[in-house]
């Protein structure tokens, strides 16, 4: 494949744009990123002309795809026209927050904001304002955007922060657990349990791989957090409207959080993030309560339009069949492929989006239909508990991530998450 004017622009962004993107994780696909020209359907076209097969999907947003429903290109070019914003409110952000508030079940009122991390950010000022406590836990090897009280790596016993220019003391307030440790939340609550304002948690983990919870563990942290007073919020901006169709995972789940936050699919396509949960909590943000929450841009009417109408057409159309049978087809394909190939590996995933994760399996096989070690062999006895579905990023082999990205899919026209970590999105673009 010719990649001379994507490596040309490459250059110029060098010079420009720190490591030549606007977002950390884009650099991933050394030497250098391409550059995309267009979108059409399940597939991009990159600035040399190369086309794709695109399961990066704008990292999750885009759950129909490139190509816009007319209904939903009329919309957003009838509010762009209309003027794209004003700085007050209308009647569009009232439309999609009652959408919201109507299909997800945790969610009785909703702000909008501009990005997860923007969610996640006033997400935890919330939780720490209504409890008068400042420390949140989270999961290990978990993201919830590039905020200062995540970006913290450790264990109950001791933090640091990720990144230098994250504070030690947002370390010292951060306690991260295993996901799918029990005990080991647990053991936390123990210790810090009157200091601990959330647990900050993706019902299903996709920063790490794809990472389903074992049976029960959400209730058991529902439980922990109501024996101690502290708040729990789902962080749905990956799995909103994607993990449980409308309802969202937290639906799939039955498990009722105090707080939830979006991002992604809501906005479809453009900028956005929402926190929403219980009455007694949301209004606690300005104007209505003391907690100061604000932004130029949040409620974009131009998002607003796109975000609802995104929405309203999954709710008519067979979008969840149909992404989520796709999802499925693929994983079991994948899977029969890496069981001949590298049965060492793992597919995982559910719903619309999957990952090959490259991390050994240190469990004993459990005959042949194990070999998936995942939710996709309902007959497997260690559903929910299999040390072989790839959930340990840190013995993960990323110089072998590195070589499926890079010259074993994307030099075949098939783009796959850069990063080793994030997952890949099937979306209603896509065909069989
Ligand atoms: N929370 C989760 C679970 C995410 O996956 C992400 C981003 O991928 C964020 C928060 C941050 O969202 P954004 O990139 O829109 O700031």
């Amino acid at each position: 494949m010719n990649h001379e004017a994507s490596r040309s622009l490459y250059d110029r962004a060098l010079s420009v744009m720190p490591g030549g993107v606007n977002s950390s994780v884009r650099a991933a696909p050394q030497p250098y990123p391409i550059f995309v020209d267009h979108g059409d359907g399940g597939h991009v076209v990159d600035a040399d002309g190369n086309r794709y097969i695109d399961w990066i999907q704008g990292l999750g947003p885009l759950l129909l795809g490139h190509d816009m429903p007319e209904k939903l290109q009329a919309a957003i070019q009838s509010r762009a026209a209309e003027g794209p914003m004003y700085g007050m409110p209308s009647e569009i952000e009232v439309e999609h927050a009652e959408f919201v508030c109507r299909h997800v079940p945790g969610v009785e009122m909703i702000r909008f904001v501009n990005s997860g991390t923007e969610a996640t950010v006033s997400a935890c000022r919330l939780a720490r304002a209504v409890t008068g406590r400042d420390k949140i836990v989270i999961m290990q090897g978990g993201y919830h955007g590039a905020q200062e009280s995540t970006l913290v790596e450790g264990d109950a016993d001791g933090t640091e922060p990720s990144s230098p220019g994250v504070p030690q003391a947002f370390a010292e307030n951060t306690v991260p657990v295993p996901f799918n440790d029990p005990e080991a939340a647990e053991a936390a609550f123990e210790k810090h349990g009157e200091d601990i304002a959330a647990v900050l948690v993706e019902p299903v983990q996709a920063n790490m791989g794809i990472v389903y919870p074992v049976d029960g563990y959400h209730g058991m942290l529902r439980n922990l957090c109501d024996e101690h007073g502290s708040l729990l919020i789902f962080d749905e901006v990956i799995t909103g409207f994607r993990v449980g169709g409308l309802g969202c995972a937290q639906s799939e789940f039955d498990v009722d959080p105090d707080l939830t936050t979006f991002g992604k699919i809501i906005g479809g396509g453009f900028p956005v993030g929402a926190i929403g949960g219980k009455t007694e909590y949301i209004e606690q943000f300005t104007p209505s309560g003391d907690v100061f929450q604000a932004g130029t841009f949040s409620g974009n009417p131009v998002t607003m339009a796109a975000g609802l109408e995104t929405l309203r057409f999954c709710a008519e159309n067979d979008v969840y069949e149909h992404v989520n049978g796709l999802g499925r087809q693929l994983r079991e394909g994948l899977s029969e492929i890496v069981a001949d190939y590298a049965p060492e590996y793992t597919v995982v995933g559910s719903d619309s989006f999957f990952k090959l994760v490259f991390t050994r399996c240190d469990g004993e096989p459990q005959g042949e239909s194990c070999r998936n070690g995942c939710r996709q062999d309902p007959d497997c006895d260690r559903y929910g508990g299999c040390p072989k579905r790839g959930t340990d990023i840190y013995r993960a082999e990323t110089d072998r991530y590195a070589r499926l990205f890079r010259p074993a899919m994307r030099e075949q026209g098939i783009l796959v998450s850069q990063n080793q970590f994030e997952s890949n999105f099937v979306s209603y673009g896509h065909t069989e």
